[in-house]
């Protein structure tokens, strides 16, 4: 991949003396290398995409006492993603298997009980660890040639015209592409610079992530617990670990984050009870605000949204990554296709067809983990017996429990090639 150079003149004292700016040229710029970033660039690398990260952050982090404890589920169709670009085989190595899910509303005696042989052999999902996805994706993305990491790095400004984008580096280099992709998460810097309006909904509530160790074995269940005050949700790890996230209104969750370990380990043990038997943190407790954002559109000349940038959701359901996974997934899949035939990666048909595949399934998500919290968020006596009726009805109705286990499986909907089964892969 040369780098080529432009002339530029920069005043220096009284004369002009002509200063080069190394361009580097690239079919698609990522700037963010997140987890859905870095994930793109894998799927386009695997498929001899010539492209290029971006990102403010170091690829290798130094390990911190103080490391983010957040893990994420990954849902089937997410792992079968991961494992065509060849991703996953490292995450194996920390993901705990989801045999079993039980989501129930607290002090009541019904709840929803998905269990995976309901469906098949396959487990439900995996918990992953966030900072095992992000280096297994940063050293798939090494052995690939047709990917570039550039991080850290930041840029300082981005321009588009009808024949691609031009990134302007901090370090003074340019990068030029067909294709932009802002993959720079919720608060996106790139989404303002292109003038996309966002709707956003402040929830009111943080979630508290934090990591606990146990007596007693997980059994690779996953339990989601409606409490008046939020859900909370126990996600089973490796070993005898399990990660809690926990949603409670901002006032509230500021007292329980200033609790010292042992309160909070007791508040913790009178939610889960004995089931696990004695728990203590085996990790720092962290906290994140629960914002909606939703951009009222995913693209526009020479650019596209993927991931938290174009939708940042309610953790309630567990699928942020998992839809931001399928817009990996499908903008590889159409830019790939269009690369195969020598035909512009960044075209407005390419884009257009991105904006039309991914918008309808971001905005059901949107609207059921909003709608979930909101019901949830209720004591009155109506909705509460709505709920459990809700439960009851789901429990007891194999077709309608089928249905809602495959979606939260992700193998639902309009899906990219590369999160179907492997026979469906072959066939298309
Ligand atoms: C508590 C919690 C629990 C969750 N659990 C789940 C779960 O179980 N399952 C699930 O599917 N999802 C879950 N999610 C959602 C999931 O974590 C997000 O959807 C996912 O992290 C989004 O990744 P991203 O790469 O799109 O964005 P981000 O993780 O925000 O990454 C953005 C990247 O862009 C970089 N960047 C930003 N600005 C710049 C700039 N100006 N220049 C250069 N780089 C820049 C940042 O350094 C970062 O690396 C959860 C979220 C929370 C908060």
């Amino acid at each position: 991949m040369p780098a080529t150079f432009g002339g530029l003149a920069r005043e220096h004292g009284a004369r002009h003396i002509p200063v080069m700016t190394e361009i580097l040229r690239c079919e698609v710029a990522i700037v963010g290398g997140g987890m859905t970033g870095l994930a793109l660039a894998a799927a386009l690398g695997v498929d001899g995409v010539d492209t290029v990260v971006v990102d403010r952050m170091p690829a290798d982090l130094p390990p911190s006492s103080n490391a983010d404890p957040r893990v994420t589920a990954v849902a089937l169709g997410s792992v079968r993603f991961l494992e065509s670009i060849g991703a996953f085989a490292a995450m194996r190595a920390t993901a705990a298997p989801i045999l079993d899910i039980r989501v129930a509303e607290a002090h009541s005696p019904f709840a929803v009980h998905y269990d995976h042989r309901d469906v098949g052999d396959e487990p439900l999902g995996y918990i992953v660890e966030n900072a095992n996805i992000r280096d297994s994706l940063i050293a798939r993305c090494r052995e690939l040639p047709a990917v570039r990491l550039l991080m850290p790095q930041a840029y300082v400004d981005v321009a588009r015209d009808p024949r691609g984008a031009t990134v302007s580096l901090a370090d003074g280099r340019q990068l030029r592409a067909k294709l932009l992709v802002a993959a720079d998460g919720k608060f996106s810097r790139l989404r303002e610079r292109f003038g996309i309006r966002t709707r956003s909904w402040a929830y009111g509530q943080t979630g508290i992530v934090a990591t606990l160790g146990h007596e007693l074995p997980h059994d690779g269940l996953a339990y989601e617990t409606f409490f008046p005050d939020g859900p909370f949700a126990v996600l089973p790890m490796r070993g005898d670990r399990s990660s809690i996230v926990w949603a409670l209104e901002d006032e509230l969750a500021g007292a329980v984050l200033a609790l010292p370990a042992e309160a909070f380990e007791a508040e913790v043990q009178d939610r889960i009870g004995d089931r696990l038997g004695r728990l203590s943190l085996a990790s720092p407790v962290k906290s994140f605000p629960m914002v909606l954002k939703w951009a009222e559109r995913f693209t526009v000349e020479r650019a596209a949204l993927v991931g938290d940038a174009a939708r940042g959701i309610h953790p309630i359901a567990g699928q942020g990554w998992n839809l931001a996974l399928r817009d990996a997934a499908a903008l590889a899949e159409i830019v790939a296709g269009a690369h195969r035939l020598g035909l512009d990666v960044g075209s407005a048909k390419a884009l257009a067809r991105y904006e039309r595949w991914r918008r309808f399934d971001a905005l059901a998500l949107v609207a059921i983990t909003d709608g979930i919290n909101r019901l949830f968020a209720n004591d009155v006596t109506a909705l509460r017996l709505a709920r459990n009726l809700g439960f009851a009805l789901v429990d007891q109705v194999p077709p309608l429990k089928q249905l809602f286990m495959r979606h939260a499986m992700g193998v639902m909907g309009d899906l990219p090639r590369r999160m179907r089964p492997a026979e469906a892969r072959m066939r298309a």
